[in-house]
């Protein structure tokens, strides 16, 4: 659905996109994560045709941006980081004039009006001015917007920012349940709970790509694997024999459990069973502790400044 080869973009002195390059699939979830300044924004405005590139080819459902731009602006939808509405005029007027840039019939125009402002809790809201709404209530606002002429393809930047934590879960899940109808969303979010939960594959990026992988590729990319072992009786009699073992990098016990850190985990998981057992341990649990999100993205981002 989006095809991106060697994109730059440059701005004066300042090179916020350097040579990036992925493809996203129809339906896909492609959470896009990075510092701040790290050019996520600036994609996003690429690839929705707001700013042209330096240099690079962007194709957005077989089409380029310099060409028809015009039919790309019609299929996405955009939330920008800093989503501006006509303040004066009230959330039901703002969602009006928004969709009538697009060639939906009136009928169907009313009904998804209406289908939005009812799903983001604005309905009872929906004659006052939208500059007498709450922070929350405008990301909502500015999030239907994006929806409003059911976009295929949907750039979100921070959708969650704002919100309290029950709109923030109805949101995502309106987001996992667009996949269902095919929409494809790229996800700009620092959230990185809410990145894992919903992405297919994550991006992340430093004005260059530092790792495209699902979350599942990355865990099993990590070199270092924690353990977690539980034993039937107190676990510290057990440290001296796994501090023999040397892949073993860390080791933490308290009361009947072990975590440990270990090298070349498939190799040497059965090495530790088998000592600890052969010492007369009785393991009631032997599992592995999945890195989160989190620790992968610090991961890479401080090995990326070394
Ligand atoms: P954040 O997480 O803080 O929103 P981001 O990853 O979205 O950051 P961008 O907004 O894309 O980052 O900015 C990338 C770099 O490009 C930054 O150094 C920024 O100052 C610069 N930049 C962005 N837009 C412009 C512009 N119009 N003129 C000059 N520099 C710009």
């Amino acid at each position: 659905m989006i095809e991106v080869r060697n994109l730059t973009k440059k701005f004066e002195i300042v090179t916020a996109v350097d040579n990036i390059s992925f493809e996203i699939a129809e339906s896909e979830i492609f959470g896009f994560l990075g510092p701040n300044g790290a050019g996520k924004t600036t994609t996003i405005r690429m690839l929705s045709t707001l700013i042209s590139p330096t240099s690079g080819k962007i194709i957005v459902d077989g089409k380029d941006p310099q060409k028809d731009g015009g039919y790309i602006r019609s299929i996405v939808g955009l939330l920008t980081e800093t989503p501006g509405m006509y303040e004066k005029i009230s959330g039901y007027d703002n969602l009006d004039y928004y969709s009538s840039f697009y060639n939906v019939s009136d009928k169907k125009r009313k009904d998804n009006i209406k289908k939005y402002l009812k799903m983001f809790d604005l309905w009872d809201r929906k004659d006052d001015l939208a500059g007498t709404y709450s922070k929350g209530m405008k990301q909502k606002l500015a999030l239907a917007r994006a929806l409003i002429h059911e976009p295929r393809i949907l750039f979100l930047d921070e959708p969650t920012a704002g919100l309290d934590p029950e709109s923030a879960h109805m949101v995502r899940n309106f987001i996992e349940n667009l996949q269902k109808e095919k929409t494809t969303v790229f996800l700009c979010t620092h959230n990185l709970e809410e990145a894992s939960s919903l992405s297919d594959r994550v991006c992340i990026i430093k004005k260059k790509i530092i790792k495209i992988a699902s979350l599942t590729e990355l865990q099993n990319d990590k070199k270092s694997k924690k353990v977690e072992i539980v034993f039937k009786d107190n676990a510290r009699k057990y440290m001296k024999i796994l501090r023999q073992i040397k892949e073993i990098t860390d080791i933490e016990a308290q009361d009947n459990k072990i975590n440990i850190s270990l090298k070349n985990a498939e190799i040497i998981n059965p090495v530790v069973i088998k000592s600890l057992v052969d010492s007369g341990a009785e393991i009631l649990y032997f599992n592995e502790i999945k890195a989160s999100l989190e620790e992968i993205y610090l991961d890479l981002i401080r090995k990326e400044e070394k």
